[in-house]
């Protein structure tokens, strides 16, 4: 099968976007390495605070028309962005593969869905009416109002370049407020794409703006006077620092950390199709999804049944096809870079050391087409493993299966619940009440029942739970209507 082609020909300089230009960084510059080959493929720069400053300035002095234009005129710009984005699919699919390493079909899938947060927010004018009450005492009326605040900060993370900021980003903007967006260093291409869209479909300057860069310029945001609130997706540390630092500067934010998803399975499965839905939300993505599979509960005492699974699975995930992303035959890409391999390879030895049975090792895996191995790693299954083992308990963020044995479900759910992390559990089952008391009792933001990939629709709030979630808001649908507003009330009678 054909390998597509590479969108990113030469080294290119990602620059940044402020109010409508693109401009150079005065500050040190990184490279982009391709997780395939290890080759750089851009250069990207550590912007300073003046930078960030100037962004916020821009955003802060587009924030009055804006906020004035009215939301059927805020949403025209958000169908034009739909159009373009639509145009260019295929390219935006492949500048993910080529900058995270992640399959061509996983791309198309992202895509996919951060196109469905555009046209989400494109329903501006019906998502952001208010509330009224006529007559609440005699000749007096009480309305509420959605209006917006001012500048957003928007931080996202490496695993999903391009979809994680148009969680909220397209509200941010239909709600009448202006948005600086710093994308993960180490993928900065998608947005830096993204923008050019946003360019072409004729956002007025300074309401969508870029500022590439690292802790710097997350510092600068949370510490910004002018910067209304902040929505950041990433780890739990950097998640926890930016609530508490929001806290600090009294400003509204969205933090949403990391994971340690649980797929329980009941004796009772549709085995085939549980296999199947496994085999994407484990290795899906290699590992490096919030919500990938990462412990297997296997409940029942049916050693037949178990034995029975395991080997399915194993069977299946020997067959997975390593390589490049860009070939469509291919279903598992490496991980991101040399740095995230070493960390996944030292939890999997910790693994070995604890004491779990290595099933499936995904060390020296086979490369199809012979890439250099720089960053794969091939699927990984422990059993025998324990609660208490660092492999059970620590986020690995690769494509590492630990399956453990209870005798009941009430012993999995217990599992699940002792979890620091809280977002994306799932059960999968034929029984109605095994569900029901699943969906009850887990604490899980998101919650599967027969889906492994518990990632919800852009008109749903993106949950989360624990350490895998810190504000009240979510990102995505009506909460981040709510969350990018104020409620302003107005009490009003007329002498
Ligand atoms: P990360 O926390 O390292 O980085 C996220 C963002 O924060 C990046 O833009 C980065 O430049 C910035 N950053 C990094 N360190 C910082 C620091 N010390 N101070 C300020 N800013 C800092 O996360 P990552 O490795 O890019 O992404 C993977 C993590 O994101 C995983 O833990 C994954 O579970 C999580 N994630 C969570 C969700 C969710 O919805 N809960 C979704 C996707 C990814």
């Amino acid at each position: 099968m054909a390998i597509l082609e590479e969108p990113i020909k030469n080294i290119t300089s990602v620059q940044n976007y402020i109010n409508d230009e693109w401009v150079d960084s005065k500050g040190r510059i990184l490279d982009v390495v391709n997780p395939l080959n290890n080759q750089v493929i851009g250069k990207v720069p550590v912007s300073t605070r003046e930078e960030l400053d100037e962004a916020v300035q821009a955003a802060q002095d587009a924030f009055p028309d804006w906020r004035s234009t009215p939301p059927p005129a805020r949403a025209r710009y958000l169908f034009q962005l739909k159009e373009l984005l639509e145009e260019n699919f295929e390219e935006l699919s492949r500048i993910q593969t080529q900058e995270h390493g992640k399959t061509i079909d996983e791309s198309r899938g992202e895509t996919r869905r951060g196109i469905e947060n555009v046209e989400v927010a494109c329903g501006i004018a019906s998502l952001q009416m208010g509330e009224h009450l006529e007559n609440i005492a005699t000749g007096m009326d009480e309305y509420l109002v959605r209006t917006p605040l001012g500048v957003f900060g928007i931080i996202g993370p490496f695993n999903f370049p391009f979809m994680i900021p148009l969680w909220s980003a397209p509200y941010a903007v239909a709600t009448g407020n202006t948005v600086v967006i710093k994308p993960s260093s180490e993928v900065p291409f998608s947005q830096m794409k993204l923008a050019e869209l946003v360019e072409e479909a004729g956002f007025p300057p300074g309401v969508w703006n870029v500022v590439n860069g690292g802790r710097e310029v997350v510092n600068g945001m949370i510490e910004h006077p002018r910067i209304k609130g902040l929505t950041f997706v990433g780890s739990t540390p950097v998640a926890k620092t930016i609530y508490e630092g929001c806290g600090k500067t009294q400003k509204r934010v969205i933090a949403q950390g990391g994971a340690k998803n649980f797929m329980v399975i009941m004796p009772d499965c549709d085995v085939r199709r549980t296999i199947a839905a496994l085999f994407t939300s484990f290795f899906g993505n290699t590992g490096q999804r919030c919500l990938a599979g990462a412990n297997l509960i296997i409940v029942g005492e049916d050693d037949k049944f178990y034995r029975n699974f395991m080997d399915q699975t194993v069977a299946l995930a020997k067959k997975m096809v390593i390589g490049n992303g860009l070939d469509e035959s291919v279903q598992m890409g490496p991980i991101r870079d040399k740095a995230k391999k070493e960390n996944v390879l030292k939890f999997i030895e910790s693994g070995m050391e604890e004491g779990a049975k290595v099933l499936l090792d995904g060390r020296n895996v086979k490369i199809k087409d012979d890439y250099p191995d720089t960053c794969f790693i091939g699927p990984t299954i422990f059993e025998n493993v324990e609660l208490d083992m660092r492999i059970a308990r620590e986020e690995i963020f690769g494509p590492v299966m630990s399956v453990m044995r209870v005798k009941n479900l009430d012993e999995a759910i217990k599992i699940c619940n002792e979890s620091n992390f809280g977002n994306g559990d799932a059960i999968f089952t034929a029984s109605g009440n095994s569900a029901r008391q699943f969906r009850f009792e887990v604490e899980s933001g998101n919650v599967g029942i027969n889906v492994g990939i518990v990632a919800p629709m852009a008109f749903f709030p993106f949950s989360g739970m624990k350490d895998s979630f810190y504000g009240v808001l979510h990102t995505q649908g009506k909460d981040a209507i709510r969350f990018f507003t104020e409620s302003k009330v107005v009490i009003e009678r007329w002498f």
